[in-house]
């Protein structure tokens, strides 16, 4: 694997007589695996120069781009990188999304006319365009982990695993616990998350925009120290630290002069990157015995391409301290995240009841109180049992995450750019696995409902049958099903192309029809937080499509669906929907007609 620094700066570009050594450009880095798959890492004015190196091949280049966040110093010189102009030549580029607008559309935002004189559609290249949240994915031979950062955007640190070697690449990340920005103390929760995703690596490229006596005053701003580089680098076993997102105001010899400051030990070659620098990690690799086994094995169905936005995921609340809730709703409704309250007493219904993809626990007067509250909800067992909950409050416990059962902590004071980063990636991480579908509000009539029409585990019947036939017929789809939600499972009342005769409630896509009972289309599995790792898409049988329409009784409650399902991405035109609601109108008269 070789790794070529095209831009080290951080911020603000500085070209000029006193940054010629480590260099004046804003982030970008290429790594090219042994089979030559390129990856580069951001693309801010450093992509300039690489474009012109790649350019100059005269070759049509083929490439993925990853992108840790959209801010300026990562995205600027993605206009001016030469092969996205090339008709033959074909990119993918990845980075997390921020709620509410689509890569594609947050990177054409820095190409209007108001700031730029072409247009993102204007690129000859094929560019594919990609949401990335939390996860795996593979580029050809390299492996791909990602993983959030703490910075005030939604940004992404990428792992990657190529040719037997690892490096790593997180810029623009702050200690989350900025006690250890001086470099010392026992690196716990969020910080050892983020101190496993560094661990064993070969190289790991690191923010290191200041240094520790300079963090007090750039609090917040999301970005490192160099103590605190060394010690996670330290604590994680790195063989190399590159030092990067030199701050815009260190010259040179300001940058040799920090060096000079620190010694690292010996199995850790400590140095700062700098423009122009190639570093062969294969060439170099690790001793032949040393074996990487973070990352590798393939599985393409957990691939992170999946939509990242929150939007539609629930938070519930505790009260107490009503300004803090306050100001939590207001960040969450900006979100287009769903907010509710509940009393602390209550909470273990209330978590049963709403299914919230977060908990936050006020801390309010009494610790005891709220400590009460996260073991009711671990008590409860699985899926509560991996609930993220989070404490929020002023002064809170000091007893570690792990002792309380949390996941995290919301201390005051914090700013609302902070808490809204930490809330989406709380939810985005929970995003990787798959929604709960939510229990309707009247669910107990519902129930009554079904078990009424006498028909869960009764033998087939020879119309549904057909109708099911005729659906997989009518749609071209390998599987479809007459569904019907029980308390705790689906059972198919006549199915094609599915081997079981039914499945668990929490996996069902049906039972999201049911709780929101309205003609529901999922174009693609892998882009829906609810079901991009559920587990009928992330296994057997690869759920990437799914169309379902209620069967609502004519006493107004819904039983189940009519579905449709295929292993391929796809959409239902209009015309399509309405072919299907009336075989779902047809299944509906053939369970009433039985039960008459
Ligand atoms: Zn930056
Ligand atoms: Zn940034």
């Amino acid at each position: 694997m070789e790794v070529l620094f095209f831009g080290t700066r951080g911020s603000l570009p500085v070209p000029g007589p006193l940054t010629v050594r480590y260099g004046g450009n804003t982030s970008c880095t290429a790594v090219r695996s042994s089979r030559g798959t390129l990856v580069i890492l951001d693309m801010g004015t450093g992509a300039f120069a690489l474009g012109q190196t790649l350019a100059a091949a005269g070759k049509p280049v083929k490439g993925h781009v990853l992108i840790s966040h959209t801010h300026w110093d990562h995205i600027q010189g993605l206009p001016f990188f030469a092969p996205f102009f090339g008709p033959a030549n074909e990119w993918d580029v990845y980075a997390p999304r921020g709620p509410g607008t689509s890569l594609r559309e947050t990177l054409s935002g820095q190409m209007q006319y108001t700031y730029f004189p072409l247009e993102l559609e204007q690129l000859g290249a094929t560019i594919r365009y990609h949401d990335l949240v939390e996860g795996k994915l593979m580029l050809d031979d390299v492996t791909v982990e990602a993983q959030y950062l703490n910075h005030p955007a939604m940004t992404l640190g990428y792992r990657l695993t190529a040719d037997g070697v690892t490096a790593v690449y997180a810029l623009d990340h702050e200690p989350f616990d900025p006690a250890l920005a001086k470099g010392s103390g026992a690196i716990t929760g969020a910080d050892l998350r983020h101190a496993e995703f560094l661990a064993d690596a070969d190289l790991v490229i690191h923010d290191a925009q200041y240094l520790a006596e300079e963090y007090p005053a750039k609090a917040g701003w999301g970005h490192s120290t160099v103590e605190y580089a060394l010690h996670v680098a330290r604590e994680a076993g790195v063989r190399r630290l590159a030092l990067s997102h030199h701050d815009p105001n260190r010259s040179d010899e300001a940058i040799d002069a920090l060096l000079a400051r620190f010694k690292a030990p010996a199995d850790l070659e400590l140095f700062a990157a700098a423009e122009g620098m190639r570093i062969d990690l294969a060439a170099e690799s690790r001793r032949a015995d040393a074996h990487i086994s973070h990352g590798g094995d393939h599985d393409p169905a957990k691939m992170a391409m999946t939509e990242p936005a929150p939007g539609g995921q629930s938070v519930l609340m505790t009260q107490g301290n009503p300004l803090l809730m306050e100001r939590l709703a207001n960040i969450l409704h900006e979100d287009k995240l769903m907010a509710a309250t509940c009393d602390a007493r209550d909470v273990a219904e209330a978590v049963q009841r709403s299914r919230p993809s977060l908990l936050i626990i006020m801390e309010g007067e009494s610790a005891a109180a709220a400590i009460k509250a996260v073991r009711q909800i671990r008590d409860l067992g699985e899926p509560f049992g991996s609930l993220p909950i989070i404490l929020a409050g002023q002064s809170l416990s000091e007893r570690s995450n792990e002792e309380l059962g949390i996941t995290d902590r919301l201390e005051l004071p914090f700013t609302d750019s902070y808490a809204r980063t930490r809330l989406r990636a709380w939810l985005m991480r929970r995003a990787c696995k798959w929604g709960l579908p939510p229990i309707p509000v009247n669910e107990s009539e519902r129930l009554v409902a079904l078990r009424a029409l006498n028909i869960l585990d009764t033998p087939g019947d020879p119309l549904l049958d057909s109708l099911v036939t005729l659906a997989t017929d009518l749609f071209n789809v390998p599987i479809a099903a007459v569904t019907l939600v029980d308390a705790d499972r689906q059972w198919f009342k006549a199915r094609c192309g599915l081997d079981d005769p039914e499945t668990p409630r929490d996996e069902s896509f049906c039972a999201h029809v049911v709780a929101h009972p309205v003609t529901t289309i999922v174009p693609d599995t892998l882009l829906d937080t609810r079901f991009a790792e559920n587990p009928g898409v992330t296994g057997p049988p690869y759920l990437r499509f799914y169309a379902g329409h209620p069967i609502v009784l004519s006493n107004g409650h819904c039983v189940g669906t009519v579905c449709i399902a295929d292993v391929r991405p796809r959409q239902l035109r209009q015309s399509e929907m309405d072919r299907l609601a009336k075989i779902a109108a047809l299944a509906l008269q053939a369970i009433e007609a039985d039960n008459a």
